[in-house]
């Protein structure tokens, strides 16, 4: 869940995030009575058909994010996660893996993995799921696999020399490593990896363009990481 926000009588207008993407409904459950309906908490919910909204009629709790509640960093990009996915997933469309992504983000955010690598690997992997995951094996523009060395987020990815033309970032071969790992690892080998602290501050860098270029809203989350 997202949000909670009053309406009148003892009513309060919850956003929650599902399989089904995003989903707005009221509930009267009192939070004091049930002290389940916080925000980022992962619920149980059993909804029904209301006049415009869904209601909610029973919920249980199923897990609450203790590690992003008490650390001030980790709430605020747990905050961004949430923003990309409702920016890159908007409306009410079944999208399971989505979610599935969502969750394993904020299980690890939660746990302590590195911010810095779970953003860009969630980054990534929304792309993925949008189909417009940038290109860092082949030159956008001609196909060369070789001297890859520049990257624009205007092109769709990395650039060699000859392609490169104006407005292209420098692309370590370092860098472009990083990202590539990225864009394949699982959770687990994200966990294990040992990239150098200036190869994922480049990477970040890069990748924040890319969110931005795509997601103009997300700025506000990503200003100071710029
Ligand atoms: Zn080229």
């Amino acid at each position: 869940m997202l949000r909670r926000q009053p309406l009148r009588d003892t009513q309060e207008l919850l956003v929650l995030f599902t399989p089904r993407g995003r989903l707005d409904c009221v509930s009267r459950i009192s939070s004091k009575r049930t002290g389940l309906l916080e925000p980022l908490t992962c619920l149980r919910v059993h909804l029904r058909h209301g006049r415009s909204l869904a209601v909610l009629e029973e919920v249980s709790l199923e897990r609450t994010y203790s590690g992003l509640l008490t650390d001030y960093d980790r709430l605020h990009w747990a905050g961004y996660l949430l923003n990309l996915w409702l920016e890159a997933f908007p409306g009410e469309i079944e999208n399971n893996d989505a979610y599935r992504l969502l969750r394993l983000s904020l299980d690890s955010l939660d746990a302590g993995l590195e911010t810095d690598w779970l953003v860009s690997w969630c980054e990534l992997q929304s792309m993925r799921l949008l189909g417009s995951a940038p290109q860092f094996r082949r030159c956008v523009r001609c196909g060369a696999e070789g001297d890859l060395d520049w990257f624009s987020v205007e092109a769709g990815g990395a650039l060699c020399s000859a392609c490169r033309g104006t407005g292209a970032r420098e692309l370590t071969p370092l860098v472009r490593e990083w990202l590539l790992f990225l864009q394949r690892a699982s959770l687990l080998k994200l966990a294990g990896a040992q990239p150098q602290p200036e190869t994922v501050r480049a990477g970040r860098e890069l990748l924040c363009d890319w969110v931005l270029y795509a997601f103009p809203r997300l700025h506000r989350f990503l200003k100071g990481d710029l």
